[in-house]
């Protein structure tokens, strides 16, 4: 599957706000959108009006870039969620989060989701006692996640680990850092989702 593999800040600074993207360099004075608040390129500082198209399309690409989620897989679980029953916006948010990926990042095996993909490709992790190598799994309510045995002295997840512990584990999750290991309690509500975006808007973009 294809992914991004430029720089992260300049997501953040094409979207005009911090994404969270990297991990502790977000909240230093190192982050990139501190220093230049203003799209990348030469055009970058050019601030026209945005249309409605384009103010639903930033949105979309803001979700896309938060998860890293290629285009294609995004629609497709956007298409999921407008075929189930329910509010799509929040459903779409809900299979984002399901993803392990997502979930080794909430439990504090990485410092970002990048990381937490690249860690699940390599196989550092089980799913009720499984190994799982694909980062688009989905979690379901009383899955165990934890970090395989040999793989519990990787410094990229023994140093995520301290990090998080003071940066707070979400409710719907119940972590134990010393034994690497978390369970996946229930899909959030979308209350429960902490993210600066409105969902609504992606469902207008792609339902036109
Ligand atoms: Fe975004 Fe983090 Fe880079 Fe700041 S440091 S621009 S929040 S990825």
């Amino acid at each position: 599957m294809a992914r991004y593999t430029g720089p992260l800040c300049r997501l953040c600074r094409r979207e005009g706000e911090k994404l969270n993207l990297k991990g502790n360099r977000c909240v230093t004075e190192k982050c990139s959108i501190e220093r230049r608040k203003y799209a990348p390129g030469q055009h970058g500082q050019n601030k026209g009006k945005i249309s409605d198209y384009g103010t639903q399309l930033r949105e979309k690409q803001k979700v896309r870039r938060i998860y890293g989620i290629m285009e294609k897989q995004f629609r497709i679980y956007f298409q999921k969620a407008s075929s189930m029953k329910g509010i799509t916006g929040e459903i779409l948010l809900q299979f984002l989060e399901r993803r392990i990926d997502n979930v080794v990042y909430r439990m504090g095996f990485a410092i970002n989701r990048r990381e937490a993909r690249q860690l699940v490709r390599h196989c550092h992790f089980l799913v009720n006692g499984k190994r799982v190598s694909i980062p688009s799994y989905l979690l379901r309510a009383g899955d165990v996640v934890e970090v395989r045995e040999s793989s519990r002295n990787i410094p990229a997840i023994t140093e995520s680990i301290a990090i998080s512990e003071h940066r707070g584990f979400p409710q719907w999750m119940e972590i134990n850092p010393e034994s690497m290991r978390g369970k996946f309690l229930r899909v959030p509500t979308r209350d429960e989702i902490n993210l600066p975006v409105q969902e609504q808007l992606i469902v207008e973009l792609y339902s036109k």
